[in-house]
């Protein structure tokens, strides 16, 4: 069998999302058998990466410094939040290029079998600076699914404010999936097509 130090380096990898238990064999073959300044680069890039990467603590964005450089970027519409699931739906919308406003990451969604309750979420986060920020549309931009309709009809509900609209990006997109799935021309007319939510 393999040599123990290849086991636990493909176990490692194989915990990483997407990779299955042949593609961790590949890699870890492949990077015993590699140069090993190589190596040693990509260690270091991984750790570098990890020890200079958090959270903004605005919009709860990957970033390498808080607040992070959409927050910090005074000619973006700071009236117009979009609420997304996780940090890289951020870039998701981003590459399609249609939305010029702020974001909010929530860090998940409402999923009471999941023992995801609202506390989990940065709800909290979001309604102070809705008391702090001059913020006229709260965009939701959660996926189609069961859970993304409980979680965008939540947060409508509690966030409801005088003066403050609260849209949903529209359908069309790929049900039951999340941003990252979605073309950037679809994405773009989502945002466009985006519907107010009823808050009562
Ligand atoms: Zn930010």
């Amino acid at each position: 069998m393999l040599p123990n130090s290849i086991a636990v380096l493909i176990a490692a990898l194989n915990k990483l999302p997407g990779v299955g238990p042949r593609s961790a064999e590949r890699m870890a073959l492949h990077l015993v058998q590699s140069d090993s300044a190589a190596v040693r680069q990509l260690a270091d890039a991984i750790l570098l990466a990890r020890e200079k990467i958090q959270f903004c603590a605005t919009c709860g964005a990957l970033t390498e410094k808080s607040p992070c450089p959409i927050c910090d970027d005074s000619r973006r519409d700071a009236s117009l939040v979009c609420v997304v699931e996780r940090a890289v739906d951020i870039l998701s919308i981003e590459k399609s290029n249609a939305f010029r406003g702020k974001f909010h990451v929530l860090g998940g969604r409402i999923s009471p079998l999941d023992g995801v309750e609202p506390e989990d979420l940065r709800i909290a986060e979001l309604e102070k600076r809705l008391a702090h920020e001059s913020i006229r549309e709260i965009v939701i931009a959660l996926a189609t699914d069961v859970e993304g309709d409980a979680t965008s009809a939540y947060l409508a509900k509690r966030l409801a404010r005088p003066n403050l609209k609260i849209s949903r990006i529209a359908y069309g997109l790929p049900a039951g999936s999340g941003l990252e799935f979605a073309d950037e021309l679809t994405l773009s007319r989502a945002l466009e097509g985006r519907r107010e939510m009823k808050g009562q």
